[in-house]
Formats: structure tokens, C-alpha cells, sequence
């Protein structure tokens, strides 16, 4: 079946190419799908170059595409059902968390259709009677999207409402490996009313399929969610043709438990915050870090219940977590672990597969915590993106502060205490983009997202999200033009 949606239509990849996609969960066929390379960008990047310059998108008044992107959520919310199953499929997750997320993209549609159009940009007094002056927003044109797969439909949503509500045409490249939701969103956008070569789709691997929207001079801006590695790439190459780039890279996110703390709940949120869709999660909390005298206690409890976590596939009820995306995943994960405990991490729990049978065909990796970490270990330092807690002491606010600041990343952390005084103390002084008090992962569409240091550029979400898919442009109007007479003193 063609499932490159280019200029309004279902296309083949020019070179032909197709993809398999195996559930994670225990290998089965899930779909065969288009593998784009370089030429369907380029043929994509066309359309929506097109669809910018000559269609009516870009001039559509901000409300009115507000509201096909609430069409939109409307349509999604009839199909929640499809689009969660198929989000399972690919990915693996359990059904409840793809219903979740479905809750969460139909939100983003909600939120970006709803502000469309309430900010018309402001007036500025020029102190003049001859001349108005006016801030104005404007879309930016053509966007590149390039989304991962640990959330593929929410990360998608994050950037194509947005992008959407500011007036772009977009080509999206999702991740190779969780392309189906992506597919079906195209069908949703066709069906809201979006014109043609507005939404545009690309399947296939990231340096063949997604690498032109880095680098291609008619495209505007470049949004990117993915590791670092990958985001660094993408930022060297978008610098040739300086076009606006956003990035949502990994995090290493402290989570940083008090003596003080409620202990049930510090201990319930401190499994939740790392073994979450089995750690594959940006913001997960794989980092804790516990005061002195509550260490022992602490990380008891937390490996007591680790131990129990039920694995199991999306449509097993039974399943507290799944499995990881894919075998190198996989691979990467046990490297990480392999490499704590040779930097002299101890083992507390998991640190390997399942014996169970009926897991023996999917990617899982038991819940793992390796205690007595330090921070220059590597599965510290790096994101491992699976199921596995480190854990250090610290004593003292400032020791916690210290600990939970020194790392390249600055996307997410928690702070858990019973001080009011100390959590702002803390959460004031934590470099990262999101810091949660006495809870971990909420987030709502209306504050927003993204990671100081080396976990990103731009913001997702809240009203400055708009703002990452829109120029501000100054007017200035002369309203009484007339010959110029004071400079420069050209002959008259
Ligand atoms: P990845 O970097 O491997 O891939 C992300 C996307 O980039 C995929 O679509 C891939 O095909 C594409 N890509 C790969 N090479 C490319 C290239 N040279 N040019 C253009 N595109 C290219 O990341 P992943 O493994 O899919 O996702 C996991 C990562 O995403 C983790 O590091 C996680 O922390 C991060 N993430 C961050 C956030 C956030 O909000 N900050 C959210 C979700 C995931």
C-alpha cells in the first residue's frame, strides 16, 4: 500500500523501497511499509515549499485554522481506539499507556486549535503622528519534523499542532521503527480539510529519509526530538542554510529523595519515574539520588518492589511495563549495565532478561537498580533509555543541588520533601527545564516543555511553543509619506 502522503496523495517511494515492522512485544508482523529515501524528501519538501508559497494555508486566518485543528482532536477522539492499538504495535507499550497518550495528543490539539488566533500581536507607540508601528506574528514556511519512538503519535502531536496553528506547511519524518500512527494522522489531517501539500509524510531511515530536512535550502526551520547525537547532527547540518532549529534531546534526570520525604509516596513515584514504559522515556527519573540516613530504607522498598514488577505485552492486563523497542536497544541497555557494575556498581535487582517462555520472543529487560553509583560513572552520565535506577547518596541540600546540576543534560528532575522551604530552595536552584515537586512526569499542554543545557533548544508546549513555529515581524508604516527634507541633504 502507498503510505508516503505527498501533495495530497497516497505515493510510493520512488526507489521503491519497503520496511517490516515487528512488534517489540514478541516479534509478530505488524506492517509493511514504504522505506523513503533522499528523493521522496526532496519530492515532499517540494510540495510543502509549494503549498506555503502559492496556497492559502499560510494566509488562512489563525482562527479558522484553529479550528480544523479542533476538528481534528474531534476526529482523533472518534478513532482513540485504532490509533492506541496501533500505537501498541509498534512500540510495544501496554494499551492503557497508548490510551494515555492518545488523552494527551488529543489535548495538544486542543490546546494549540483553542490559542490560534487569540494573539493578533500589539501596537507600539512611535511617538509620532505620521507613522504606526505594529508587531505582527507570521508562519515561518516550510517545516521540517523529525520525531522518535518512544512516543510517536505525542512527540508528532507536539510539533504538528503548532506548526499547524502558526500557518507552516510541514514534511514529518517519524521514526523508522513506529511509522503507523504517523500514517494514520495523515488520513485524519486529509479528512479535517487540510489542503493539499499542507501535511506531508515521509517513512525510512533517518540519514536517508529525514537527513535533507536538516539540510535542504527550502526548508524554514527544523524541529527535532531524538538523542543527542542524532540532535547534534541535525544542528550542524540546518547551520548551512541557518534555518531556525528546536531540539528536544535526552535528559539524566536527578530525582532527589529527602530524609523528610513521605516515604510510601517517595518510594511509589521513584519506580514510576524510571520504570515507566520501561525507562524509554526522556524525562525519566534513572538518577535517584537519596539523603544519607534514609539511603538503606529507601532503596530497599524501591528494590523490594522492583523486583515484582509484572512484565508483559501491550494486551496483557496483567503487564505493569513491556519490553524495549528493538534487539540493539537491548543490546545498548546491557552494555550500560555491564558497564556500572564494572565501574563498581553494585547489583541490587534484574540485570538481565526474563527467564519467562512467554516473554522469550519480545526485547524485555527486568527493572534493574544498581546501587552505590558515582557520578562520573558512565550509566550515570549517559542516558541508558531503559529500566535501569542508579543510585547515589548525598547529604545536605547543597550536596543534593550539586549532584543533581553536574550533568550535561538539564531536561527534568524531582525534588521530594516535606520542608516547603527547602522544595523551592531546590527546585529554584535545579537546572533543568522541568523541575516536580513531591511528584513525578505530569505535564499539562499549557505549560511548557524543553531542556536547558544539552537537552534541547526552543521549547514544546505552552503559549512560547507557538512562538517556535512563528516569526515576529515589526511594521513600521509611514502613514503621511512625503519628500524627505532634513537627511541626508540630497539636492532637491
Ligand atoms: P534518534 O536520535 O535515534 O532518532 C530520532 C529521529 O531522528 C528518528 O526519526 C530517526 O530516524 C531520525 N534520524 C536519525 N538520524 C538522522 C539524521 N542524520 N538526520 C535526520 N534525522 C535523523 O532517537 P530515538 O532513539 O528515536 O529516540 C530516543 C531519544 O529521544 C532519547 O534520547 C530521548 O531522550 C529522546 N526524546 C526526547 C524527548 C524530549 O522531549 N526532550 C522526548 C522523547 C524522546
Amino acid at each position: 500500500m502507498a503510505d508516503l502522503f505527498i501533495d495530497g496523495a497516497w505515493t510510493d517511494p520512488v526507489e521503491g523501497g519497503r520496511r517490516t515492522i515487528h512488534c517489540p512485544a514478541d516479534g509478530s508482523l505488524v506492517a509493511t511499509v514504504s522505506e523513503g529515501t533522499r528523493a521522496d524528501t526532496e519530492a515532499a519538501i517540494a510540495a510543502a515549499r509549494r503549498a506555503f508559497d502559492e496556497g492559502p494555508w499560510p494566509l488562512t486566518p489563525a482562527r479558522e485554522r484553529g479550528r480544523l485543528l479542533l476538528r481534528v482532536a474531534d476526529l482523533l477522539a472518534r478513532e482513540k481506539k485504532e490509533f492506541a492499538r496501533a500505537e501498541s504495535l509498534d512500540t510495544g507499550k501496554r494499551l492503557v499507556e497508548s490510551e494515555y497518550d492518545l488523552d494527551d495528543v488529543i489535548a495538544c490539539f486542543r490546546y494549540f486549535g483553542g490559542i490560534a488566533g487569540t494573539d493578533a500581536g500589539r501596537v507600539v507607540d512611535t511617538g509620532r503622528d505620521d507613522a504606526v508601528s505594529q508587531i505582527v506574528y507570521e508562519p515561518l514556511g516550510v517545516c521540517g519534523l523529525i520525531t522518535p519512538w518512544n512516543y510517536p503519535l505525542l512527540q508528532t502531536s507536539w510539533k504538528v499542532a503548532p506548526a499547524l496553528a502558526a500557518g507552516n506547511t510541514f514534511v514529518l519524518k517519524p521514526s523508522e521503527l513506529t511509522p503507523s500512527t504517523a500514517i494514520m494522522l495523515m488520513r485524519t489531517l486529509d479528512e479535517a480539510g487540510l489542503p493539499a501539500g499542507v501535511a506531508n509524510l515521509v517513512l525510512g531511515a533517518g540519514p536517508q529519509a529525514g537527513a535533507p530536512l536538516a539540510e535542504h535550502p527550502a526548508v524554514d526551520m527544523v524541529s527535532f526530538t531524538g538523542g543527542l547525537a542524532t540532535g547534534r547532527r541535525v544542528m550542524a547540518a540546518a547551520a548551512a542554510t541557518v534555518k531556525r532549529v528546536a531540539l528536544e534531546l535526552g535528559g539524566k534526570n536527578p530525582n532527589i529523595v529527602f530524609a523528610d520525604a513521605d516515604f510510601e509516596t517517595a518510594v511509589d513515584f521513584a519506580l514510576t519515574a524510571v520504570f515507566l514504559h520501561s525507562g524509554q522515556v526522556c524525562s525519566a527519573g534513572a538518577r535517584l539520588l537519596v539523603e544519607d540516613s534514609l539511603h538503606d530504607a529507601f532503596v530497599d522498598e524501591v528494590v523490594r518492589r522492583a523486583e515484582r514488577i509484572r512484565l508483559g505485552g501491550p494486551f496483557d492486563p496483567e503487564a505493569q511495563t513491556g519490553p524495549l523497542i528493538s534487539a540493539e536497544h537491548l543490546a545498548k541497555v546491557e552494555d550500560y549495565v555491564a558497564a556500572g557494575l564494572a565501574e563498581g556498581a553494585v547489583l541490587r535487582c534484574g540485570g538481565g532478561r526474563p527467564d519467562a517462555p512467554d516473554l522469550a520472543g519480545g526485547h524485555y529487560y527486568r527493572p534493574t537498580v544498581l546501587d552505590g553509583c558515582r557520578r562520573d560513572m558512565r550509566v550515570v552520565r549517559e542516558e541508558s533509555f531503559g529500566p535501569v535506577l542508579t543510585v547515589e547518596r548525598f547529604s545536605g541540600e547543597d550536596e543534593a543541588v550539586e549532584l543533581g546540576n553536574d550533568t550535561d543534560y538539564g531536561l527534568a528532575g524531582a525534588v521530594w520533601t516535606t520542608d516547603a522551604g527547602r522544595a523551592r530552595r531546590v527546585a529554584a536552584r535545579l537546572r533543568h527545564g522541568t523541575v516536580w515537586i513531591n511528584d513525578y512526569h505530569p505535564y499539562v499542554p499549557q505549560a511548557e516543555w524543553g531542556g536547558f543545557k544539552q537537552s534541547g533548544i526552543g521549547r514544546e508546549l505552552g503559549p512560547t511553543g507557538l512562538d517556535e513555529y512563528r516569526e515576529i515581524k515589526h511594521i513600521w508604516q509611514n502613514i503621511r509619506p512625503r519628500p524627505q527634507r532634513w537627511f541626508p541633504d540630497f539636492p532637491h
